[in-house]
């Protein structure tokens, strides 16, 4: 898992181009480390690889349950009120902030077989969305808060045991 401070978390994902086993192979593999790490979500640039490819497991508010993944998902909607509701990301472990997010996202993109695919998501799925998306943008959740709120979180992400040394 890469964290925090890995240069492949702060710059844009490519475009996938090539459809094949490489990237069914690539899904499965994201899929495997979402798993094994306990976590709803996780983009292709979280295990070093920097392509636009995002896979989910993921509850809703009702407990709906959420799965799947995005080749070339595009952020087609966000709307509905801002909530600032918890949020953590498996390339920060351990952390967590009140982070504003849109109550409704909708994700257009395709499978890894290049069939179209559009999600829906509300609640802490739709949370989901927007944070994979941001992924691939190479944004992370605490680039989304302000204030006290993230000089917390950054602070406690550089006390983290898996903290990087600053050079
Ligand atoms: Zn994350």
């Amino acid at each position: 898992m890469r964290l925090l401070g890995d240069p492949v978390l702060g710059a844009p994902c490519a475009e996938v181009t090539e459809f094949g086993v490489e990237l069914i192979r690539l899904v499965e593999d994201m899929y495997a480390t979402m798993y094994a790490a306990h976590g709803v979500g996780l983009a292709a640039n979280q295990i070093g690889v920097a392509r636009r490819v995002f896979v989910y497991d993921c509850p809703d508010d009702e407990d709906r349950r959420h799965l799947g993944h995005v080749v070339n998902p595009r952020l087609v909607e966000a709307d509905g009120v801002l909530v600032r509701g918890p949020e953590g990301c498996l390339s920060l472990p351990g952390i967590e902030a009140g982070t504003p997010r849109h109550d409704r996202a909708v994700v257009e993109g395709v499978t890894a077989t290049g069939e179209p695919v559009r999600v829906e998501g509300t609640g802490f799925f739709a949370r989901c969305l927007q944070h994979e998306c941001d992924h691939l943008d190479g944004a992370l959740f605490t680039d989304r808060l302000t204030g006290l709120r993230r000089r917390r979180a950054l602070r406690a992400a550089r006390r983290a045991p898996w903290a990087r040394d600053e050079a």
